[in-house]
């Protein structure tokens, strides 16, 4: 090989793992020439998987915007990490190889558009889907008017004078966001924490979805568990007076839900009430790490052949404790109760209160 054949080797493998390769750079050629984007510029943030760019584009009257071009990193080893979100998935079972890197890098692409395509749609703050080819994908940019993108929460600049109110005004709104895209967008995020929200004048902004999973994923209420105490964990970090991981979860998943302000918060608002009302509210933050520690360690079966041991959870049910089962509100909704062994229980208590905790059945 001559010296500039070499060189162009070199510099291609070299950009494949730091900047833009080939074909990346010929994806954003296109995008340019159909005005997609104009410019695009320096890297926002250079992550394992992908990096993000800022970029101009010009709206019809010729004003320019910003966009946010995510590229997927088709160089990267790390997807063994990714199978768990991508197993049990129905959208990746076509397609799904393992062997193929461009590919799953491709399938990831097309997933984080999806998601924010459901997000967005229902009304969630997070960037607008915008373009999709391959591993590149642009949104609307989530920055001010100079082309500084929004901090992430974790570097939020919040004044001291108004830190507590800001915070806990804050938390009340993501479990709000929660809840929607769990019951509007039917989807757990399943990487939520405060690197992946962005912040502005006291707003939060989803990003960064191409994990998130639909709720009938084997493994969803696992990471939106995991999603919860993330979350909780950094908002108790700022002094926040959270609710039980528990509490938050069965706010989230319990379906019927009102998903609408000024409902939303005013069901945030009542669970504080209830919980003041409890014996709970007297514990102390250790009792309460105490009750989040042994909610993170229930196994959470998602449908009736998970459940572990079904009698045993009949039973639990039938003995007024079904609180004590974790997914006892997703029995309500999506599947019919286990009967006990001679309970006689009527049809329409079964559709009534499925599996909550105080039906005639435990004095018989
Ligand atoms: P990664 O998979 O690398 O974590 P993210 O989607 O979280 O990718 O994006 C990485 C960073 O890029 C974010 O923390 C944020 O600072 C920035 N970013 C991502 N999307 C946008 C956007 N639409 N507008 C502005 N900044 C963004
Ligand atoms: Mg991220």
């Amino acid at each position: 090989k001559d010296t500039q054949t070499r060189d162009k080797d070199k510099s291609d493998r070299a950009t494949s793992e730091q900047v833009l390769d080939q074909r990346t750079r010929m994806i954003l050629y296109q995008m340019i020439n159909r005005g997609v984007v104009s410019e695009v510029h320096g890297a926002i943030s250079t992550g394992k998987e992908a990096n993000v760019y800022g970029a101009v584009a010009f709206a019809d009257d010729f004003s320019k915007v910003y966009r946010a071009v995510k590229v997927y990193k088709t160089a990267i080893l790390s997807f063994k990490d990714r199978e768990r979100y991508i197993t049990g998935e129905h959208r990746f079972k076509a397609g799904a190889d393992k062997g193929n890197n461009r590919k799953m890098v491709k399938l990831w692409a097309e997933k984080e558009f999806r998601n924010l395509r459901r997000i967005h749609s229902a009304g969630i703050a997070c960037p607008e889907p915008l373009q999709l080819k391959l591993h590149v994908l642009v949104m609307g940019f989530l920055g001010d008017r100079r082309g500084w993108a929004y901090p992430r929460l974790r570097d939020a600049n919040i004044p001291a004078d108004e830190a507590e109110q800001t915070w806990s005004a804050l938390y009340i709104q993501l479990l709000g966001i929660m809840r929607r895209l769990y019951q509007v967008c039917k989807l757990v995020h399943a990487d939520l924490s405060e690197y992946n929200i962005l912040y502005h004048n006291k707003q939060l902004y989803i990003i960064d979805v191409s994990q998130s999973v639909e709720h009938d994923h084997p493994r969803s209420l696992e990471f939106l568990r995991m999603d919860i105490k993330n979350t909780g964990d950094f908002f108790r970090k700022q002094g926040v007076d959270t609710l039980a991981d528990r509490i938050v979860f069965d706010f989230i998943i319990t379906p019927g839900g009102e998903v609408e302000e000024p409902g939303l918060k005013q069901a945030i608002e009542k669970l504080y009430a209830t919980r003041a009302e409890s014996a709970t509210d007297d514990k102390t933050a250790a009792e309460r790490e105490v009750d989040n520690e042994v909610f993170r360690q229930q196994y959470i079966p998602q449908t009736l052949e998970q459940v572990y041991d079904i009698e045993k959870d009949a039973e639990t049910i039938g003995h007024g404790e079904g609180d004590k089962l974790v997914y006892r509100n997703l029995l309500a909704d999506q599947v019919v109760l286990p009967k006990l062994p001679d309970e006689q229980v009527s049809e329409e208590d079964q559709s009534d209160e499925g599996a909550s905790h105080d039906s005639e059945a435990e004095e018989s």
